[in-house]
């Protein structure tokens, strides 16, 4: 197990737009085995190379279908629709929170840890995790959907809520 270091706001890497990934061989395994380790350490719902410094276009996003983790290499979205909003955070930007707007269902295209291209379609979360996650790929990051951080107020009312429906 290695752990890498997540890089917060403000580190040039997260601004970043990334390169293409060529090669699929251990180099590229051993960063998505240890971003697993990062992510699952961190408890996160995704982690994207940039945020562990490399500028490269991989990501993975926790699939609550199947409760595992998916890589995504070289991913696009090729088709959304509906729209979804609710909490957002990052690893990036720990301890704060805002509401962003999403769609609801999301179809990305991706190459595996082989270069294998598949396509997967998710709602809700995980939806919400592909669009975050492939944000990252091109230098954004969900602050620039919000217009400010949630209060602790905000935050326990907004919890509240959630738990009531
Ligand atoms: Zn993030």
């Amino acid at each position: 197990m290695a752990l890498r270091n997540i890089v917060v706001e403000g580190d040039e890497c997260l601004n970043k737009v990334c390169r293409p990934v060529t090669a699929f061989g251990p180099r590229l395994h051993q960063l998505l085995d240890d971003m697993c380790d990062t992510l699952a350490e961190a408890n996160g719902a995704g982690l994207a190379a940039p945020q562990v410094g490399v500028l490269r276009r991989c990501c993975l996003v926790l699939d609550e279908r199947t409760e595992s983790y998916v890589e995504l290499i070289n991913p696009t979205i090729v088709s959304a629709s509906g729209e979804q909003t609710g909490l957002e955070g990052c690893l990036s930007v720990p301890g704060k929170w805002g509401i962003v707007t999403r769609p609801y269902k999301v179809k990305v295209r991706a190459q595996d840890r082989f270069g294998n291209w598949f396509e997967l379609e998710r709602e809700e979360l995980t939806a919400r995790a592909f669009c975050h996650e492939l944000e990252h790929l091109d230098g954004h990051l969900f602050v620039e959907h919000i217009d400010h951080f949630l209060t602790d107020e905000e935050l326990r009312t907004y919890l509240e809520e959630e738990e009531g429906e």
